[in-house]
């Protein structure tokens, strides 16, 4: 790992003259590099661990091996550097003798460490290097005393991926370790660690860094760099990072990207909700107390007008769902927060919309909403999809709720009249509630519609993933980009079934792309994932299978002949696209003309 360009930046003492963007020709350097810390102060939202810490350290009682485990970003590898530096700082005059909590951060050991060139302490990939040869290389080198520091420090990152027979080598070390020896283990998956190995070490859960936490993190960093950032956009940042202060950091950075060069001088809320392409959180009650409404009309109009600032079908979708769920958690736990910042006029208003609707209704609009989400994630144009699905949302928004039809039927109200099929005009919200209720006992046909639509929905299947496209569109829908432009660019796909996926990663492949996929599959799906990495064979990646398909697509129109004719006729000429005759149609059809 190649980190010579960041001596000793605790976010203290960042070196001067490094200002991104600036006039001087210093190349510019990722926020997440820049600014990982290089000490405890600097470790955001970690305080118990630190706290931990320090007392071992105070107290002379340091564990001989250390196990950090916490999702993805939230400063595992960091941490374990911060710890081999503590473990062997000599401070600033090469004079302390013992460990501390505080390393120096300018002696010798502290620079070496932080330049991954210190000889005594060594970092390996367990996700690269799961074999028991690679354990026995470090139980050998366990055996000498360090060549230049206090301690050896083994670091051993995504511990997790060891083989059963490197962790059984590993666990003789561990049993007895020399004096000298301490090693820090990180892993994103606990669980997977044997619990012999887990009992040999002092373990630490990094915690997901709260949004709020993270806001101010992001917040210190941009006044450091002279960006003008508005409060809002940093709390957007902070939420779509999820609890890890790497992606919030990347985030900022692609946030200052697409920012430079723009007039207005402050990084607006707006800019980063287009840049995530979110919508206004404000909005999108809005528009969720227009559909449980029935006001299918307005409701139609205020999506065209989220959809013309920027905001994607599909995010808009998860919103919904969002909103769906805060609702009903303030319905059945008061207090409860989520989507809404808690205290925010959005909340607020929120929890009074709670107030006015009811759970078989919410859940019932959950139930419509994901599976418009599903519809939406796999339509071809999901500006359409989406808005078919808010049609069926706010039409049943006019009907009683399913249990009460259910009741009605029971209690013998009649069989059902001629189905009508029709739904009533989207009159700007003139039916009610309680219209609706009152007319049920007359009108139970829709329960043909409503009924088997909520048996399958019941049980609402996991996302369902049947190929690596699937995946890809899940990614999407999640926002996660990079993780699906990964899986689009880097994967070559070896099998794939319900919880299993096989895949040989190209050479352009980050080497956590096994795990943050299965931790991202298993948050989407609630299912565990098992990710394996093959060595050889696997389809073409999609990116190739595209670039393939198009030039086949190609290759058969050159062979038309006419097309044959054409190319003969003018040397040189070339096929740069073909498309279908239908396309312009489809394309040039706005997709929103029918909402007004
Ligand atoms: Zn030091």
């Amino acid at each position: 790992m190649d980190e010579r360009d960041e001596p000793r930046l605790g976010l203290d003492n960042p070196a001067p003259g490094e200002r991104p963007n600036s006039a001087a020709p210093e190349p510019y350097r990722v926020l997440a590099r820049k600014y990982r810390p290089s000490d405890f102060t600097g470790l955001v939202g970690q305080e118990a661990l630190v706290r931990t810490l320090r007392n071992a350290f105070a107290s002379g009682r340091i564990a001989h091996a250390f196990m950090l485990t916490g999702v993805r970003g939230v400063g595992k590898t960091t941490t374990a550097r911060i710890i081999a530096r503590a473990l062997n700082c000599i401070g600033p005059d090469g004079k302390r003798t013992t460990p501390t909590i505080d390393p120096c951060g300018v002696c010798e050991p502290c620079r070496a460490i932080a330049e991954s060139r210190f000889v005594d302490v060594q970092e390996m990939d367990a996700a690269s290097r799961t074999g028991i040869d690679d354990i026995r290389e470090i139980i050998e080198g366990t055996r000498y005393a360090p060549a230049a520091a206090r301690y050896k420090v083994y670091i051993i990152d995504e511990v997790h991926m060891l083989s059963k027979q490197a962790f059984n080598g590993l666990l003789k070390t561990l049993e007895e370790p020399p004096a000298h020896v301490k090693f820090v283990f990180a892993t994103t998956e606990i669980r997977k660690v044997p619990v012999t190995v887990l009992s040999r070490c002092q373990r630490f859960d990094l915690r997901r860094i709260e949004t709020g936490v993270l806001a101010a993190h992001l917040a210190g960093i941009a006044e450091k760099e002279k960006i003008a950032i508005e409060p809002a956009a940093l709390s957007l940042i902070a939420r779509a990072a999820e609890g890890s202060v790497r992606d919030g950091l990347s985030l900022l950075d692609q946030a200052i990207a697409h920012h430079f060069g723009d007039s207005v001088s402050e990084i607006t809320g707006e800019s980063v909700r287009a840049m995530l392409g979110l919508a206004d959180r404000g909005r999108v009650l809005d528009l969720f107390e227009k559909l449980m409404g029935g006001e299918i009309a307005l409701a139609l109009a205020e999506f065209k007008s989220l959809y013309d600032s920027g905001a994607d079908p599909l995010v808009v979708m998860q919103d919904l769902l969002e909103t769906t769920h805060f609702l009903t958690r303030v319905k059945v736990a008061p207090g409860a927060e989520g989507f809404f910042d808690g205290g925010s006029a959005e909340a607020a208003r929120a929890v009074t919309m709670a107030g006015k609707l009811t759970v078989p209704a919410l859940t019932r609009a959950w139930q419509m909403l994901l599976k418009g989400l599903l519809e939406v994630r796999d339509a071809a144009n999901p500006y359409p999809a989406a808005e078919m699905a808010l049609v069926r949302l706010g039409y049943a928004a006019d009907l009683p709720p399913v249990d009460r039809l259910v009741r009605s039927l029971r209690d013998g109200e009649g069989a059902a009249p001629a189905p009508q099929t029709a739904p009533r005009p989207p009159s700007g919200g003139a039916s009610s509630r309680a219209q609706a209720t009152a007319l049920a006992p007359e009108q139970p046909a829709p329960l043909r519609e409503t009924a088997p639509q909520s048996a399958t929905m019941l049980s609402p299947p996991a996302v369902e993933i049947r190929s690596l496209e699937d995946m890809v569109a899940l990614a999407k829908s999640k926002s996660a980009r990079i993780l699906a432009t990964q899986l689009e660019t880097n994967v070559h796909l070896v099998s794939l079934e319900r919880g299993r996926i096989q895949f040989r990663p190209n050479a352009q492949a980050p080497k956590t792309l096994a795990t943050d996929l299965a931790n991202a599959l298993r948050d989407w799906t609630r299912e565990r994932w098992i990710v394996t990495l093959a060595s050889e064979g696997g389809a073409p990646t999609i990116a190739e299978q595209r670039i393939a398909a198009d030039r086949a697509r190609k290759d058969a129109v050159s062979q038309e002949p006419f097309v044959r004719a054409v190319l003969d006729a003018f040397p040189g000429a070339e096929i740069v696209a073909v498309r279908d005759r239908e396309e312009p149609d489809v394309v040039s059809m706005p997709p929103d003309e029918e909402s007004n």
